[in-house]
């Protein structure tokens, strides 16, 4: 496996492979790898001749007071995990080979991004439409995996690859829980012992929701309200947000007959940890 620093070396080890008829797959990341990069990585070696997982934690998606100075950085188990299940390349480049000094461009997708994160992380999308611009420009893969665990960021890409033409494909992944439901998060190492315990909550929400709709319930109003009593549960973590919206557009629903988005945000009492997660019912992302 190579690890590669420099986002000229990776763009000229692109080059080659490209030249010699090779296809690459691009695994977006910021380290701290869990079993959910993990599944990215096998779809990513199932898609082309090459896996790319890139390790950048990007600063410009991270708000002020966010937890960009103490986010996870396992940068020497993160090649050796990545290495065991089959990754080419690590491409892992220094913020400073990113971003220029002074550098002025940035990339913005418009509504949706203002909507669920984006209401209350006012420029992360805008942070993460840039640094996966750069990252295709650097890497130039075929395909790109990404999971549903971020639901929103995949239909930013989406919307950003469609509107400006982007030549690749997108690829988008189940969330990995564990046992009893928890979305993998590089984020979930700051629980307390207690606020793990609480936490599979959010999804035993959600399930409850599909088994509603499953059993043919159509109204948001109920749906939330059913996910919303199961919250009120635990006193271990605040919600943010619950809302449910049409996958197109981000908008609310009042009654679900097109592929909807059920997303959940929530912050823990103690740790003060943001965790998401999200089904998609009549359809898929
Ligand atoms: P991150 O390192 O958090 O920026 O995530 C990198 C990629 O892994 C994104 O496409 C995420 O959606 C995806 N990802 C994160 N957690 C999971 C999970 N539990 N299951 C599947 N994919 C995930």
């Amino acid at each position: 496996m190579k690890i590669i620093r420099d986002v000229d070396a990776m763009r000229e080890l692109g080059r080659t492979l490209r030249s010699g008829g090779k296809t690459i797959a691009l695994v977006p990341t910021m380290g701290a790898l869990h079993k959910g990069h993990l599944s990215l990585l096998t779809a990513a070696r199932q898609q082309c001749d090459y896996a790319v997982v890139s390790i950048f934690v990007n600063p410009t998606q991270f708000g002020l007071g966010e937890d960009f100075e103490c986010y996870p950085r396992p940068f020497a188990r993160d090649c050796a995990v990545a290495e065991r299940h089959g990754c080419d390349i690590i491409f892992a480049p220094e913020a400073k080979n990113m971003y220029p000094k002074d550098y002025q461009t940035s990339v913005i997708v418009k509504n949706i991004t203002q909507k669920l994160e984006g209401a209350s992380r006012p420029e992360h999308f805008e942070g993460v439409t840039t640094v996966v611009t750069k990252l295709f420009n650097a890497v130039g893969p075929d395909a790109a995996i990404f999971g549903q665990k971020d639901a929103q960021q995949v239909l930013v890409i989406k919307r950003m690859v469609a509107d400006l033409n982007v030549p690749v494909r997108l690829v988008v992944r189940p969330t990995v829980r564990e046992d009893d439901g928890l979305a993998l998060s590089s984020r979930n190492a700051y629980l307390t012992a207690d606020e793990r315990r609480a936490v599979p909550l959010i999804h035993a929400g959600l399930s409850r929701v599909t088994a509603l709709y499953e059993g043919g319930e159509r109204s948001a109003l109920v749906l939330l309200g059913a996910l919303r009593s199961v919250y009120e549960r635990t006193k271990a973590f605040k919600v943010e947000y619950t809302s449910i919206v049409d996958t197109r557009t981000l908008n609310p629903v009042d009654y679900l007959d097109s592929t909807v988005l059920v997303a959940v945000a929530c912050r823990t009492v103690t740790s003060r940890t943001r965790l998401i997660d999200n089904i998609v019912l009549g359809g898929l992302l």
